[in-house]
């Protein structure tokens, strides 16, 4: 009977993949991956072991998630060791509930394997520490997508007194984003970095305000994620990897 691993790729350095998923991408007969999962993981696999490329990014789905879903299950029924390759970890923004919940309506035996998320490990790349004591007691991690929705579930007011917040999927609503931050009593000062292509070699961070950090990091290229908050600040002293 076929196991089906769905399993979390990292941010991008491929050195931050987990020695499990490591594993099972070693042992899988065919590896399903996305645009965001570092390509040269698939070196890892064995001779004749299938790829197939469902890739998403942002807005950009190539496959809608049905046929996505649809296609792990084919493999499924054809194959041994299935690999759900995505980026991150599979369950923060990765549908990887979805898949699960696909894959049990189906009698498919399947395993998450966690995976380095980006919302935490490329503010780190960049040398923003998500929490710093004496700066930050929590941080939040939010879809940016969602804001460009008519009836978005994003509460902004909520926002109100959050140390840091983290935007996954916001670069193309990063204006509005901003925007609704200023509404919501937040200060035009107040620090935001844009980080691009977080943990990869042209990895790059821009360091702003909310008043004009659309201007400066707009055209950066994706992926990106966005951090708001005090801890921004801590870049100048912390920043290691893009020197
Ligand atoms: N499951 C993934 C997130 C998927 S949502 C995870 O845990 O990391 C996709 C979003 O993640 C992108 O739009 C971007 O905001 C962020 N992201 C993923 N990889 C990134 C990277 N290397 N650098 C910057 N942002 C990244």
């Amino acid at each position: 009977m076929a196991i089906v691993y769905l399993t979390g790729a990292g941010p991008g350095d491929i050195e931050l993949l987990t020695v499990k998923a490591l594993r099972v991408v070693r042992e899988a007969d065919v590896i399903i991956y996305d645009r965001l999962a570092n390509p040269d993981i698939l070196e890892e696999a064995k001779n004749g072991c299938e790829f197939i490329y469902v890739g998403k990014e942002d807005s950009h789905h190539t496959l809608p998630q049905d046929e996505i879903n649809e296609v792990i299950y084919q493999a499924a029924l054809k194959n041994d060791v299935v690999v759900r390759l995505k980026g991150g970890d599979p369950l923060v923004f990765g549908r990887g509930g979805e898949e699960g919940i696909y894959l049990r309506e189906r009698n498919v035996k399947f395993e998450f394997i966690p995976g380095i998320t980006s919302a935490i490990a490329v503010p780190e790349y960049a040398g923003i520490p998500v929490t710093h004591r004496g700066i930050t007691v929590s941080f939040r991690v939010v879809t940016g997508h969602e804001s460009k929705k008519a009836h978005s579930q994003i509460h902004w007011e909520n926002f109100k007194t959050d140390d840091t917040i983290i935007f996954l999927m916001g670069l193309h609503n990063l204006d509005k984003i901003t925007k609704k931050l200023m509404q919501i009593g937040k200060a035009k000062d107040h620090p935001v970095a844009v980080i691009s292509r977080g943990t990869r070699p042209d990895e790059k961070t821009v360091i702003g305000t909310l008043e004009n950090i659309y201007e400066k990091a707009k055209d950066l290229p994706t992926p990106a994620l966005i951090v708001v908050g005090e801890v921004v600040k801590l870049h100048e002293q912390l920043n290691w990897f893009e020197q």
